[in-house]
């Protein structure tokens, strides 16, 4: 159930029409609009009595949403979700493309610094690098775990890049909420229910990564049960997923981009590394990404991919990236977007 407030609704009247929500043991979200704010209502008890909602003060319409997912729904929200970095020019969302961009895993100070000096250089606003790897086998490299938290903190402050990093778990979710900008839920914890909510309860965006046979209505479900705990900034992700197909590690699929942005606000970005598996294909999938309307690229780059520790076959050189952007950045415009270059940190209050 969605409450569409009057446009003229006092802050009071918003907060009465929660209380009353919350009172009825249901879940009052408030989410404000360019023109009015609308109250989404949930809880797994029995159905709210629209009547009594229809009659209180500021309240315009009283509408039932149908989709199984209700708070990452257009239907709840009409204008696209964008999610900000305070003290920063860097947004995902909306017009301007977001790029992150980093190795698969932090593999020393050395390794993440030379990688984040050349993609800072060619304009990314962030920067990726596991710190704890959901990794097939339990004897590859599984990460630095806090110490590559400690080094991406420090590139952060260096070069100003907003740091994207993976939760395995609650326990390393604690951790990465803690140091990091941006939560990455991987693909195959897209399901962990319990770690969705956990990540729900906390006050920082988090990049939701489709499941490798997540069909669209799953990987919303997934965004809402972060959403259901009050956490509202949720970036999605999509990152292949398996098909038949061998000449690739995974199946782009780009057509979950259009469909996305007519069922959701939420962003999309799209990861042609782990789609694709491979180096020779990342740039053309990251420009058909863009061509798609994706929201941004989120991709591995290793300045020495043959030592990588970890998906060193699709991740591509610091060269390939800049080549990369400068694509983007002529696609951009064609589909309406533009390619912010660097980011800029306003100098800190007082
Ligand atoms: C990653 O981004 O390095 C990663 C493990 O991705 P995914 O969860 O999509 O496999
Ligand atoms: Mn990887």
């Amino acid at each position: 159930m969605l409450v569409v407030m009057k446009a003229q609704a006092t802050p009071e009247q918003i907060q009465a029409v929660c209380e009353y929500i919350e009172q009825l043991g249901f879940r009052a979200h408030p989410l404000p609009g360019a023109q009015r704010t609308a109250i989404g209502i949930t809880g797994n008890k029995s159905t709210v009595d629209r009547g009594n909602l229809e009659s209180l003060s500021g309240v315009a319409e009283v509408i039932r949403v149908s989709k199984a997912y209700k708070l990452a729904s257009r239907d709840v929200k009409e204008e696209d979700t964008v999610i900000r970095f305070p003290g920063t020019d860097a947004a995902i969302g909306g017009r301007n493309l977001a790029i992150v961009a980093g190795p698969c895993s932090i593999e020393s100070r050395d390794q993440a610094f030379a990688i984040a000096e050349q993609v800072a250089a060619s304009g990314a606003q962030f920067f990726r690098g596991g710190a704890f790897k959901p990794r097939t086998s339990p004897y590859a490299f599984q990460g630095l775990g806090l110490e590559a938290l400690r080094i991406m903190a420090e590139i952060r402050d260096r070069y100003g890049l907003r740091i994207v990093t993976e939760a395995i778990d609650s326990e390393s979710l604690a951790l990465v909420a803690e140091w990091a900008d941006v939560i990455q839920i991987g693909a195959r914890n897209m399901q962990n229910f319990s770690l969705l909510k956990r990540a729900g309860r906390l006050r920082k965006p988090v990049l939701l990564k489709r499941g490798l046979s997540a069909t669209l209505e799953e990987f919303l479900m997934a965004a809402e049960y972060v959403m259901s705990e009050g956490n509202y900034e949720v970036i999605l992700c999509e990152r292949g997923v398996r098909t038949f197909t061998d000449h690739s590690r995974n199946t782009l699929d780009l057509s979950i981009i259009p469909a996305v942005h007519h069922l959701s606000h939420l962003p999309i970005l799209v990861d042609p590394s782990h789609a694709t598996g491979k180096r020779e294909s990342v740039l053309p999938m990251a420009r058909a990404a863009v061509a798609s309307g994706a929201d941004g690229i989120l991709v591995e780059v290793h300045h020495q991919p043959d030592k990588a520790l970890s998906d060193g076959p699709q991740s591509i050189y610091p060269g390939q990236f800049a080549t990369m952007m400068d694509e983007i950045q002529q696609i951009a415009p064609v589909v309406g977007r533009n390619l912010p270059r660097g980011i800029h940190i306003e100098a800190a209050a007082g």
